[in-house]
């Protein structure tokens, strides 16, 4: 290391300890790769994906081969009948939103099964933002959300009665910007049976950004009716440019598909340009992508644990996502790691991050981000509200030895600038 970047002896020595401490997580993380690859594999195979699927259409987009074919695999994959992957979906918050408009009516009841949702969910329902702008209250949607309980767990309880006249109700898999555990998909499993005993007609959609392949099952595995996520996050395995993907129940895809293009059009259109390619390459290598993102992940928990810095999930523990906070106590040494990831980035390393008003955040938002696919996180990338309790949502990194090597260059960067000593 120390010939290509300034890195302490004291660093590389603790790095060493950390990682031989990673061992058994690391066999779990490529005995999950080792499954999906095959489940991938599969799903390509069985669903006959040729060369002439890699190539796009134009214009109206009839007939497109390689839209139709990815749609299989996709649902294949993730155990759902059917799935709609598309590179116009312009991040994973359209895809929820097309979920949500897709198959709500007024007076129909929306029922959060995990306290608040993600942030930029707030204005669609329209929880935030101004009166009028078309969210789901606007359309005469009723919200409501279940607590969570103490612990951070859902309040199976009070599940089971408040989603008993509720159309949907929503689950999400990755933490988001909350301090509560990210669910596995047993927990997942234990909602959903909840749910569906207590309303067998309640349609379960999962918010499924992050949770990708971390395990063999998916939410659709387990009962889901459709999951929801983002192309530049897990699935687009760092090759897609952009995009996002809904799959699950057949009848619910099309009804999708209506609010993504236009009722009576629904999933037969819509030109793929040149990204057929990229969205296929990037889903066969998610896998492997997914458990390079993993390994880095829980090398830095278990480096920054011995440090004294706690994570949230802790080094060692169950995995439900690829993400990880990292507490740091102050604006300080926060600012110190995450300027210090930028450092290790293959884009942009010479930049400095600053917090800025990101839009649809509630707070100031800083962010490393260094990646060949603007804004993807499924690439090493490092971001923080400023606010209590300073913590940095770490995440990504398409190869072990280069996640590796920007966790180090951060920790390289808060010795350097004073916030911590070995
Ligand atoms: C990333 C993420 C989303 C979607 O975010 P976009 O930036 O719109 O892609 C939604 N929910 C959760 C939990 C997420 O982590």
């Amino acid at each position: 290391m120390n010939s290509f970047f300034k890195i302490d002896d004291k660093l590389i020595a603790l790095a060493n300890k950390a990682e031989s401490e990673c061992k058994d997580a690391f066999a779990h993380i490529d005995e999950v790769a080792q499954y999906n690859g095959m489940k991938v594999l599969a799903a390509f195979t069985q669903n006959n994906v040729s060369e002439t699927a890699l190539h796009g259409t134009t214009g109206y987009g009839y007939n497109d081969l390689g839209r139709e074919t990815l749609d299989k695999v996709y649902a294949q994959a993730f155990g759902g009948e059917d799935a709609l992957v598309r590179h116009n979906f312009v991040n994973g918050t359209h895809t929820l939103s097309v979920a949500l408009f897709g198959v709500l009516r007024p007076k129909d009841k929306l029922l959060m099964l995990c306290g608040a949702p993600y942030d930029t969910l707030e204005e669609i329902i329209g929880k935030r933002g101004e009166k009028g702008s078309g969210s789901l209250m606007d359309f005469g949607i009723e919200y409501e959300e279940v607590e969570l309980l103490k612990n951070g767990m859902p309040d199976l309880e009070r599940i089971s009665e408040r989603v008993k006249d509720a159309k949907v109700a929503y689950i999400q898999r990755s933490r988001g910007y909350s301090t509560r555990p990210s669910y596995t998909v047993d927990d997942i499993e234990k909602m959903i049976k909840t749910v569906k005993e207590s309303n067998p007609n309640a349609i379960v959609m999962v918010d499924n950004c992050y949770g990708e392949f971390v395990e063999k099952k998916e939410p659709l595995d387990v009962g889901a009716d459709l999951i929801m996520g983002s192309l530049i996050k897990n699935p687009g395995g760092a090759i897609a440019s952009t995009g996002g993907y809904i799959a699950g129940r057949k009848d619910l895809i099309e009804l999708c598909a209506n609010r993504l293009t236009c009722i009576g059009m629904g999933k037969e259109i819509g030109a793929t340009l040149n990204q057929n390619r990229e969205m296929f390459l990037g889903f066969f290598l998610a896998p492997e992508i997914v458990s390079a993102a993993l390994k880095t992940s829980e090398f830095a928990c278990r480096l920054l644990s011995l440090l004294g810095f706690e994570s949230l999930p802790k080094a060692g523990e169950k995995r439900a996502d690829i993400i990880a906070s990292v507490m740091f106590k102050n604006e300080k040494t926060l600012t110190s790691f995450i300027r210090g990831i930028q450092k290790g980035a293959p884009i942009d390393s010479y930049v400095t991050p600053e917090g800025w008003d990101m839009p649809g955040y509630d707070s100031k938002v800083i962010m490393a981000a260094g990646a060949f696919t603007m804004g993807a996180s499924i690439e090493l990338s490092c971001d923080a509200p400023i606010r209590e309790p300073y913590a940095a949502w770490l995440q990504g990194g398409i190869t072990y030895p280069t996640g590796k090597a920007g966790v180090l260059l951060a920790v390289q960067n808060m010795i350097d600038e004073g916030e911590i000593s070995l």
